[in-house]
């Protein structure tokens, strides 16, 4: 276990743009946070992937606690927020202050297949949504396959399926599936006479196979595994949507998604900057405190404002979304790749910072870990998942020079 420095975030950035519900949220997460996630973070963040690593009694713990019915109405058993995705939003950020794998657990289950199941049918929310938010079944979302990333087409994809006397029988491949290990079912992105198509597969039934968790640099804690489906049959009434609704189906979760990313980015940089200022307190250089070199100062003000932008553009983009704008764009698009780049920004100086002992991962005289070497391996991933940053500036790129523009 770590000890845990002063928080800054309330000297540093006012709530004013979020709602009192959202406010009122994230102090309900950050004492969970607090009393039941930073006291067990280090392990959390070190752990080596096995099914057996999955944090059950925190995942359940989140399920009792209603944080996986943040994002859902009072008839889809969820808490019936006004704004769900700035409530979304506040309980990534407070979980990625202290472990950014627990925080894509919460995102991975019920935010990106949950969103997705959305479009389901009422017999298939009774069947999937609602154990979903009861904690009681675990969520994948199944897009990605080993040639097939970024680039999502009818010819990339190349799972598939077909109908056969009523239900679908489904081949393919996917990779990098997030709770795949422990999961109950997936929402899987996959062509269907030629049309990318969104159906909920059990992975538990015969012919679906869920590989070696994946051995991964940082978010220890979130298990990832490539899945194979071998003539798996799917009831017909797991098809999400209409026929050919797939990939929107997909980029309407993936927006949640992308503005949560963005939002693990920010907790992840508040957590490194108050590590940051604790150790620059302590720290004696050349007769005076760290917290003193004016160098460290401006740069740590940099990085305070930044944060901060990077703050109010996520919560900018998920109110925008909770107002009715299904795609909120530019905003969403900023507001994962700043979020991210700011995560990945602020570990950098925060390992800079902490000197040899940054670069520690457990330090052999007295086994004490080091919190920022942990952040600087979990955030690089927020740049690339859910949409690489190179797609985000795309998309924003689009709106500066028009869709036409190649
Ligand atoms: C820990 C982890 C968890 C994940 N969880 C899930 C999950 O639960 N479900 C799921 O379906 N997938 C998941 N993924 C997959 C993830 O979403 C993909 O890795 C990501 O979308 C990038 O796809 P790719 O790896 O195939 O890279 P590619 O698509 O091959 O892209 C490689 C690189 O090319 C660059 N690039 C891409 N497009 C452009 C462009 N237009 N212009 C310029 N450069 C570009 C980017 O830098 C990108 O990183 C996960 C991945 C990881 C590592």
């Amino acid at each position: 276990m770590y000890s845990i420095p002063v928080r800054l975030q309330g000297r540093l950035y006012h709530d004013s743009v979020l709602p009192e519900e959202s406010r009122a949220l994230r102090s309900e997460v950050r004492t969970f946070v607090n009393e039941e996630v930073l006291p067990v973070a280090d392990h959390l963040n070190t752990v080596v992937e096995t099914a057996e690593a999955f944090p059950w009694t925190l995942f359940r713990r989140m399920a009792e606690l209603e944080f996986f019915g943040v994002p859902f109405a009072l008839e889809q058993s969820g808490r019936g927020l006004r704004r769900p995705l700035c409530g979304s939003a506040v309980v990534m950020e407070e979980l990625a202050y202290a472990s950014d794998g627990l925080a894509t657990i919460f995102d991975d289950h019920c935010i990106l297949p949950g969103i997705a199941l959305l479009s389901g049918a009422s017999d298939v929310q009774e069947r999937y949504l609602k154990p979903l938010v009861a904690g009681t079944k675990v969520a994948c979302m199944a897009i990605t396959e080993p040639e097939a990333g970024s680039d999502l087409s009818v010819g990339t994809v190349l799972t598939r399926a077909v109908l056969v006397n009523g239900s679908y029988r489904l081949n393919g491949h996917k990779r990098f599936i997030t709770n795949a290990p422990v999961g109950d079912f997936a929402t899987t992105l996959c062509v269907i006479e030629e049309k990318l198509c969104m159906l909920v597969v059990d992975l538990r039934t015969d012919g679906v196979t869920v590989g070696e968790p994946d051995i991964k640099m940082g978010n220890k804690v979130q298990l990832t595994a490539d899945v194979w489906f071998n003539n798996v049959e799917v009831p017909f009434e797991n098809l999400l949507g209409m026929h050919g609704e797939g990939l929107r189906i997909a980029l309407r979760a993936l927006t949640w998604g992308r503005v949560l990313v963005g939002m693990s980015g920010v907790g992840m940089a508040q957590a490194a900057l108050d590590e940051s200022v604790a150790y620059m307190h302590r720290r004696q250089l050349f007769g005076e405190r760290m917290a003193a070199m004016q160098y460290w100062q401006f740069k740590l003000a940099d990085r305070a404002t930044e944060i901060a932008m990077a703050r109010d553009l996520c919560y900018k983009a998920a109110l925008r979304h909770d107002e009715g704008e299904e795609s909120p764009e530019p905003e969403t698009a900023m507001a994962k790749y700043f979020g991210s780049q700011i995560g990945g920004d602020m570990a950098r100086d925060a390992v800079q910072i902490a000197g040899g002992r940054g670069f520690m991962t457990r330090l052999g005289a007295d086994d004490t870990p080091c919190r920022v070497e942990q952040i600087y391996r979990d955030c690089k991933i927020a740049e690339i998942y859910e949409g690489a940053n190179e797609i985000q500036k795309r998309v924003i790129a689009r709106q500066i020079f028009g869709r036409g523009t190649r």
